[in-house]
């Protein structure tokens, strides 16, 4: 794991409180700290932010686009959305671009998507992967739904994530489906060495 990432206090209700911050609040930067459960104030507005290590409230972090807890700039979504027809594909990334890949799963099977090997250096891994549960009209149990992996772009190169769906405890069994993606990052071509 990256070295810059510093964890703040870690504990049971530290981690169920990060688990419930949602993606986009934080900056990539911050995305994978977890935070304390006691509250702060907001620097913008009188509200309570959700932990005293945080800047801003939720509210105010949507408002003004900024993470809760650093103030640096929030993009919406990420630059780069992938889903699972990408699969065995190259894609180029900008240094600093967001990229996510997006796979359906039903986690009720017992069976999930985790992130199996990264190589290269050229894109690292934003916290932790997500899941968003289909919207079903009757919230139907075991529908399934969506596995989020967030990367990001560092810099100039070439980096190949592998994806697998498996079921956790069954080590020696092969995923059933896997996904590889290859990132080629490279700078802007305005920015790029003569
Ligand atoms: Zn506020
Ligand atoms: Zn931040």
């Amino acid at each position: 794991m990256s070295a810059c990432v510093t964890r703040l206090v870690v504990g049971v209700a530290a981690i169920v409180l990060a688990a419930a911050t949602a993606l986009g609040e934080l900056c990539p930067k911050c995305r994978d700290l977890a935070f304390t459960t006691d509250v702060g104030h907001c620097a913008e507005c009188p509200n309570t932010t959700g932990s005293r290590a945080l800047k801003l409230c939720k509210k105010c972090s949507t408002r003004l686009g900024q993470c809760e807890h650093c103030r640096a700039p929030v993009k919406k979504g990420a630059d780069i959305t992938l889903g699972d027809d990408a699969n065995g594909k190259t894609v180029a990334a900008q240094p600093n671009q967001t990229l996510l890949v997006k796979l359906r799963g039903n986690p009720t099977t017992g069976y999930q998507w985790s992130l199996a090997k990264l190589e290269g250096d050229a894109i690292e891994a934003v916290g932790k992967p997500d899941y968003v549960g289909d919207k079903s009209p009757r919230e139907i149990v075991g529908t399934g739904g969506t596995y989020h992996f967030t990367f990001r772009a560092v810099k100039p190169g070439k980096a190949t994530l592998t994806l697998a769906y498996a079921r956790p405890w069954e080590k020696d069994t092969p995923p059933i489906k896997s996904f590889t993606l290859t990132v080629e990052v490279k700078e802007p071509a305005a920015k790029a060495k003569q």
